[in-house]
């Protein structure tokens, strides 16, 4: 895929990008080791300032950088904002709370273990290299960025190469707030050009935000090299509705849950498993709340969702939506590839899905929904785990009890009841089964890139 800025709202070509020649790639990967013999050496208030001023950095130029997200890949301008300043407060909360997070131990008495004195730290490793995606150009890449510089690690960071000019940015951000030049910088490379970084000795562990494929192989890359790797893959998660549930609210936020980001969302949900008993309100409501969607221009802020960020996900999204309807699947909402330029897809609809059809199992990245009728708790559970993603899920019910047997049972790194799946700076993110590995974000997400030192004297 060549490094290139795409208006996905009018399919323009605005502004292409060479790829890092081998020679600059060096520069990069020296000047990263070269960064981090000093970096590993400061304070956690000095790097605690350096995160603040970035933070300050990114509120200042809010408009100019949402404005460049909704242009690189199609997010509303209103949403572009949140995310960045959502950033912002992912940075400050890093900045306040990463000496606590790593923060030296003494989980036993000394003497239980034969020694005068033990403990257990937390230090850097080294360089981090960081492969994100498109979808939160922003988020994404600081979610991983905050923790690592915060530890005292360095990072490189490989972004889509549908946002450059984000990725650019972010190469340029850190060194602007004062860290050493080095201690986070941006490379322009494809994705084949990822694993022979990999594979460079001044690299120490990985972390990868994408599809199972680009995550297999770095994983693949990673194990070869006896490195550390994080992926945070996709998902399929569910969005379960039992009868004690507030319908009006929960067909309202599940359609938030499904067309937020364009669909584009690893967390969004797309399978909806609704008990019968208010199945058919449920959908009612659904599926008016889908057409209800106004998809246009999205620096418009009337607009509800923009374009799909490149043409390949609106042809991926599209070909499973024909597929399941080829197969049987009746069509509620949508589904239809509007005319004229750029990438729209309509809020979409689908019912009486069944296993033949590829939607069944695999992940949809834009606006399509899946609706499905079930008949007990049990049957929910059931048919959620039946999926080989796991990243989290949504359930809706009043009864207490029923909450704690989804809490239980449901296998994925996260369930939230009455309320849509979201990530936040203070709780860990991530899953379990093709969904990834490691978790993101919290005191687990800073300490997947550290070395956990046990120190013991006699
Ligand atoms: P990819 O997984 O291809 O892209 C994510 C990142 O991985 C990009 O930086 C990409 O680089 C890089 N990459 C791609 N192939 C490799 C590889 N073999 N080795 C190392 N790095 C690689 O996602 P797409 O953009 O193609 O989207 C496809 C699907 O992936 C979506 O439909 C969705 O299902 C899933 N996805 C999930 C995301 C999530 O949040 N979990 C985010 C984005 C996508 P480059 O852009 O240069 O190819």
């Amino acid at each position: 895929m060549a490094i290139a800025t795409i208006n996905p709202t009018t399919g323009e070509t605005l502004e292409t990008f060479e790829p890092h020649t081998p020679e600059q790639l060096e520069e990069i990967l020296a000047g990263a080791e070269a960064a981090y013999r000093g970096l590993a050496d400061t304070t956690f208030e000095q790097r605690g300032a350096w995160m603040r001023a970035a933070a300050d950095i990114l509120d200042a130029e809010l408009d100019e950088v949402a404005a460049l997200v909704t242009t690189e890949m199609g997010k509303t301008i209103g949403t572009a904002k949140y995310e960045v300043s959502k950033s912002a407060r992912g940075m400050r909360w890093y900045a306040d709370h990463a000496a606590e997070y790593l923060a030296e131990e003494h989980p036993v008495a000394a003497g239980d273990v034969g020694a005068s004195a033990v403990s257990v730290r937390y230090q850097p490793i080294g360089t981090v290299l960081a492969v994100m995606p498109w979808n939160y150009p922003f988020w994404q890449v600081i979610r991983f960025a905050a923790p690592a510089l915060m530890a005292g690690n360095t990072g490189i960071l490989k972004h889509a190469s549908s946002v450059p000019q984000s990725a650019l940015y972010l190469g340029s951000l850190f060194e602007r707030a004062g860290f050493p030049a080095g201690a986070f910088q941006t490379v322009l490379v494809e994705g084949g050009a990822v694993a022979p970084l990999i594979d460079d000795r001044r690299i120490r562990a990985v972390t990868l935000t994408g599809s199972v494929g680009a995550g297999s192989s770095v994983a693949e890359a990673a194990g070869r090299n006896i490195k550390k790797s994080v992926l945070e893959l996709g998902g399929t998660d569910v969005f379960v509705v039992m009868p004690s549930a507030d319908i009006a609210a929960a067909a309202a936020a599940g359609v938030n849950a499904r067309v937020q980001n364009s669909g584009q969302s690893c967390i969004a949900a797309k399978r909806y498993y609704v008990h019968t008993d208010v199945y058919d309100a449920f959908e009612e409501a659904f599926v008016a709340g889908m057409r209800a969607q106004v998809v246009g221009d999205p620096f418009d802020e009337a607009t509800s969702f923009g374009p799909l960020a490149t043409e390949q996900v609106r042809r991926d999204t599209h070909e499973l939506v024909e597929d399941a309807v080829a197969k049987g699947a009746t069509l509620l909402a949508g589904g239809e590839l509007p005319e004229g330029p750029g990438w729209f897809y309509p809020a979409t609809v689908l019912r009486d899905v069944t296993p033949e059809m590829r939607i069944f199992r695999e992940e949809c990245f834009g606006p399509v929904a899946c609706l499905y009728r079930v008949a007990s708790a049990e049957e929910a559970v059931e048919r959620s785990n039946d999926s080989d993603f796991g990243l989290s899920s949504s359930v809706w019910t009043r009864d207490d009890e029923e909450a704690a047997f989804f809490q239980d049972r449901i296998e994925a790194g996260g369930v939230f009841v009455n309320g849509l799946t979201a990530s936040f700076p203070q709780l860990p993110f991530g899953g379990i089964k093709d969904s990834g590995y490691g978790r993101e974000l919290s005191a687990f997400g800073i300490r997947e890139f550290t070395n956990v030192k046990t120190v013991w004297r006699a």
